[in-house]
């Protein structure tokens, strides 16, 4: 069984995958007849594509995702390297007979050594991740019955220790973290309310704000009706939440600026030293859900001017008084990188360049928050009249506002005046390796490759090149395309 692949997606298939931070995306079928039409939905897949990059990186819950998952990462790479000889043979047989080396089901699996620590530390860390993003990532292992406030409260210490005075607020050695009231998901008559859905929600509203462009309005109306028809699924329960919770209509604007708030959690560490926060304050659905219900019995300017930052931002300051939850600002810079070739050249282990990237990129997004908020609120909107000026000089640069890395056709692709053939095969090569983690300690069988593209793993030369480097990497003798 392979593991959960963390992955936000459009109704054509494309998506960013999580797990290696890679835009899936195909070019324009050009059998279309209608080619406007064609270039037309290319243009809002990619539009819906990358505000999942730009609300991820520049958001408070994507920076701490992204630190969640390096922890757990370094953490497993930790955990096997400091296994013993009969360890390493046990994961072996493990896997090999379809019983993960670490799960759910099954803890305690291991009482020796450090191995005992790092099990139940790695579990929560794998747990907690997947609560905060989209609990179905777990579904599949039985983990109804761990001890979420547990799972958090470790998690986010490790994370905190991990990341201290870097990414992260100095941290004092007695420090611990808790999470106080009731843990509590958000359940809705349709299902969940998941952060994930929050994300697609704000990717659908994106989309059809392209439709108020000088450039959709060409194309087929149909384009149109299928995002209004995609609303009536998943996608739309935020908004369908939104409005019953607040008693009214509300508009796609609004509801963007709802996901935001949402979006941007006060974290222990990360958005002040402060070790205790409560559950109200720290999960994005549940914030969704309280800032919806502030909007019965008040309109707001936003519902009926056009959008500017400052109204942005005094709307938002009005949703936290109103609903009682502050918004958590990160407030150390999350990289000292500038640079993308300094992400794939400077020393670091394997685990952490892809992180490395994206603390990059989300240093970046952060000033743009500062600067002016509704380019990462309302995305879609950066592609519309006066704003997408910004894109046709590229003297300004803004390319860590979209996904970095892509596959098509599955052929990787990266962008050539930032880095060069070397340096973004390292930055695959770290990618892949980063992800193989999981598929080790929680996976059986093969090592899941569908977060890859396609050639990397086709090309026996370069599959072997890879399976070389995960080899050095983790001493043990694994690898893709192979049991
Ligand atoms: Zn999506």
């Amino acid at each position: 069984m392979t593991v959960h692949s963390p992955r936000l997606r459009n109704s054509s298939g494309a998506e960013l995958n999580l797990r290696s931070q890679i835009l899936f995306q195909e070019p324009t079928r050009t059998h279309t007849k209608d080619l406007v039409t064609a270039v037309a939905s290319w243009h809002k897949t990619y539009v819906h594509e990358s505000s999942h990059w730009a609300r991820y990186h520049g958001s408070t819950v994507g920076i701490l995702l992204s630190l969640l998952r390096r922890s757990r990462d370094q953490l497993a790479a930790y955990a096997i390297s400091h296994m013993s000889q009969r360890q390493t043979v046990d994961l072996h047989e493990h896997r090999s007979s379809g019983v993960p080396f670490l799960s759910f089901k099954r803890y305690p699996q291991h009482a020796g050594g450090e191995l005992k620590y790092n099990e139940l530390d790695w579990l929560n860390l794998y747990y907690t991740y997947y609560v905060l993003l989209d609990p179905e990532g777990l579904t599949e292992f039985d983990a109804t019955t761990w001890d979420t406030r547990a799972a958090f409260e470790n998690s986010l210490e490790d994370t905190w220790r991990q990341s201290a005075g870097v990414e992260m607020a100095e941290r004092s050695e007695d420090a611990r973290v808790s999470v106080t009231g009731p843990l509590k998901l958000v359940h809705t008559s349709e299902g969940p309310l998941t952060t994930r859905t929050l994300f697609e929600c704000a990717a659908v509203i994106d989309e059809l704000f392209q439709f108020e462009g000088a450039f959709l309005r060409t194309a087929d109306p149909t384009l149109r009706e299928l995002l209004v028809e995609e609303m009536s699924g998943e996608y739309g329960l935020p908004w369908r939440l939104a409005c019953a919770l607040a008693g009214r209509d509300l508009g796609g604007s609004v509801v963007l600026t709802l996901i935001d708030f949402a979006l941007n959690p006060v974290v222990p560490g990360l958005t002040s030293a402060d070790p205790s926060v409560d559950w109200r304050e720290l999960y994005p659905p549940y914030r969704f859900a309280a800032a919806a219900k502030a909007m019965a019995g008040w309109e707001s300017d936003l519902e009926f001017q056009p959008l500017s930052h400052e109204m942005a931002v005094h709307f938002q300051h009005v949703l936290a008084k109103r609903s009682g939850l502050r918004t958590g600002r990160v407030v150390s810079r999350p990289s000292s990188l500038s640079t993308l070739r300094q992400a794939a050249t400077t020393p670091m282990h394997l685990v952490e360049r892809t992180p490395a990237v994206s603390l990059m990129c989300a240093s970046r997004l952060l000033d743009l928050r500062e600067e002016d908020v509704c380019a990462l609120s309302h995305y879609g909107a950066n592609f519309l009249e006066d704003r997408a000026v910004r894109f046709v000089n590229p003297d300004r640069g803004m390319w860590w506002l979209f996904p970095v890395f892509q596959a098509s056709r599955g052929e990787y692709r990266w962008p050539a005046e930032h880095v060069n053939l070397n340096e973004a095969t390292d930055l695959l090569l770290s990618a892949a390796v980063a992800s193989a983690y999981d598929d080790i300690l929680h996976g059986t069988g093969p090592l899941a490759s569908d977060h890859l593209p396609r050639a990397l793993i086709e090309d026996r030369g370069e599959a072997e090149a890879l399976n070389q480097v995960l080899k050095g990497s983790t001493g043990l003798d694994m690898g893709w395309g192979r049991i």
